[in-house]
């Protein structure tokens, strides 16, 4: 099969980098967190992800470019030094071909501006830090982009369960996607798979919808008044990071609305790659808040897109004439 390598390489790399962020989150202390400009924290988890990914992928795929969320930059001073040392001795646990001082540029492997031309892969080594130093989900979210489209997506959960609402079971789920060949789950630990499919729900009334936990990522008010248009009874789920693509495709909640809260925002295209993948292969339909495909072909941004909304596909026209609504009423 096309991309079997691909996605075989690539669930390897996400299941370490899963691991690495399960022990780092299991040990999480402030010194491992330090203040990026934009104040999102950036943990030792997320350049220990992106370290094991990106040095995966160059060892497969010597000629392969990667988009990924973080460079090392902020590791170039004196605390950074010791944030490099506890990356190393993770990285080093689970990769002990990596040196100390090779861990800068295999970060910077991830330095890719994108574009419409080639093929490449974009990284987000930990999505939702705010949910990850919260104790609770995030995702190491990875996807394979040729000539401007989306072909592989992989989110690596290690926080979430099979059934949704039993927090209890086994934990840490990989979701995979290959276009035109479905999407499947699996546990961290395992490699057998199974199929997963969105929901069949109709009616909007029956159906539940998520969205960030982060009110300024994701506007609720706007997301309150369309559940309201649309009669949805449910309260929301509320998940940080693309679990909640996750959760659409296996047909937990039919809708996703990631609502714009400030008016220069772009999404970023390690945000949406690798989770619009698995719901269009899951039978949903993903597009942005004014029904337009989501483009990734514009560099590291979707600029060409606002918000996101995602769906079972079924209920997605009539999503989208609610989001119209609802943002057009804020224009006027
Ligand atoms: P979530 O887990 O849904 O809250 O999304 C986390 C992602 O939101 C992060 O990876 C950021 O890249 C992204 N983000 C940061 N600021 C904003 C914003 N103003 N609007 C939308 N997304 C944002
Ligand atoms: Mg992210």
């Amino acid at each position: 099969m096309k991309y079997d390598l691909e996605l075989q390489v690539a669930i390897e790399a996400v299941k370490k980098a899963s691991t690495l962020c399960s022990k780092v989150q299991s040990s999480l202390v402030s010194e491992e967190t330090i203040t990026k400009k934009d104040k999102s924290p950036v943990t030792v988890a997320d350049f220990g992800a992106q370290t094991i990914i990106c040095h995966e992928l160059s060892k497969a795929f010597p000629d392969d470019k990667v988009v990924a969320e973080e460079n090392s930059q902020e590791l170039q001073t004196e605390h950074g030094a010791l944030v490099t040392q506890k990356i190393y001795e993770y990285v080093s646990d689970i990769l002990p071909e990596i040196n100390q001082e090779e861990i800068h540029s295999i970060i910077d492997k991830g330095n890719h501006d994108g574009g419409p031309l080639g093929r490449f892969w974009t990284l987000d080594p930990i999505d939702g830090t705010k949910g990850f130093l919260r104790g609770e989900q995030y995702a190491v979210a990875l996807a394979l982009i040729e000539e401007g489209k989306v072909v592989l997506g992989i989110l690596g959960c290690p926080n979430l369960t099979k059934d949704l609402n039993n927090t209890d079971s086994t934990k840490g789920l990989i979701f995979s996607a290959i276009t035109g060949e479905g999407a499947s789950v699996q546990y961290i630990e395992e490699d057998s798979q199974d199929r997963i499919e969105v929901s069949d729900i109709e009616h909007p009334s029956d159906a539940p919808f998520c969205e960030s936990v982060e009110s300024a990522h994701s506007s609720h008010g706007d997301s309150e008044k369309i559940a309201d248009i649309l009669g949805v009874k449910a309260e929301p789920i509320r998940i940080d990071s693309q679990c909640k693509y996750a959760v659409i495709a296996r047909g937990d909640a039919s809708i996703y609305l990631r609502l714009p809260t400030r008016k220069d925002y772009q999404e970023k295209i390690w945000d949406h790659a690798a989770g619009s993948i698995i719901v269009k292969e899951a039978g949903g339909k993903v597009t942005d808040t004014a029904g337009k495909n989501l483009d990734f072909s514009q560099g590291r941004t979707l600029s060409n897109n606002t918000g996101v909304v995602g769906t079972n596909g079924e209920l997605h026209d009539l999503v989208v004439s609610a989001v119209i609504e609802v943002l057009n009423s804020k224009r006027r």
